[in-house]
């Protein structure tokens, strides 16, 4: 018999199961729900650089987007958005600390919800292949119409071989000027902010390098840090 591709190489062939309390996908994808309830989530991960990983279920894996700026409500915002890799449907449900290797930080799950396209007669993976998917999200914080559009090829400089998005809300009852990643910043599964959900940590968790120095993701850290008492202000 011949064996299925195993959609989820890349996630796992990235990550030590030994060493990241992140899924390890088990041996792949089950088959398509039959369900038209597709997941969605979002979620705010402070690594090398801070971002939002924004995931779409389809064919039982979790299409997956890095947008270094977050979801905007603002139909004027154009947020670029990283493919990444395919993620396991369980990492929808992931929160918590990577101590180290790919991804190595901290992992918010920021919101959560069902997706659908705008047409349900249309194919997905036609419109993903055309470069075009307008959908639906019913999230805690995200809702209403949304776009994704990809732009040309992958990013110069970015060493990746995923094309570059943008994320667009179109405008509907739910677009609007408020900042939602400032006005809404916890978790929808546990409430925390990110320092919260690293003080639950021990309290080493990064003993020599953290993951991300200097810059904007390095100070975002040293702070989230020092709320979660990990290290001290200096006198
Ligand atoms: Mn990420």
């Amino acid at each position: 018999m011949a064996r299925r591709k195993d959609l989820l190489k890349e996630y796992k062939d990235k990550r030590d199961f030994e060493k990241t309390p992140e899924p390890s996908g088990g041996k792949g994808p089950p088959p398509p729900a039959k369900s038209p309830e597709r997941f969605f989530c979002v979620q705010k991960h402070l690594a090398s650089q801070l971002h939002y990983d924004f995931r779409l279920e389809h064919n039982g894996v979790l299409l997956s987007w890095a947008v270094p700026k977050g979801p905007s409500l603002n139909p004027k915002d154009k947020r670029l958005a990283m493919q990444v890799e395919d993620h396991p449907l369980e990492y929808g449900q992931f929160e918590g600390v990577i101590p180290e290797g790919y991804g190595a930080g901290i992992v918010m799950l920021w919101d959560t919800g069902t997706w659908e396209p705008d047409d349900e007669s249309i194919c997905i993976d036609d419109a993903l292949k055309k470069g075009q998917l307008k959908f639906q999200l019913h999230g805690y914080k995200l809702k209403g119409s949304w776009v994704l559009i990809r732009t040309k090829g992958p990013m110069r400089g970015q060493g990746s071989d995923k094309p570059s998005w943008l994320l667009i809300k179109h405008k509907d009852f739910w677009s609007g000027p408020v900042d939602v990643t400032a006005a809404a910043p916890r978790s929808v599964k546990t409430d925390r902010e990110l320092a919260e959900i690293l003080a639950a940590e021990e309290p080493d968790v990064w003993p020599g390098q953290r993951p991300a120095e200097g810059r904007v993701a390095g100070k975002a850290l040293r702070e989230v840090m020092l709320e979660a008492g990990q290290i001290r202000r200096r006198p």
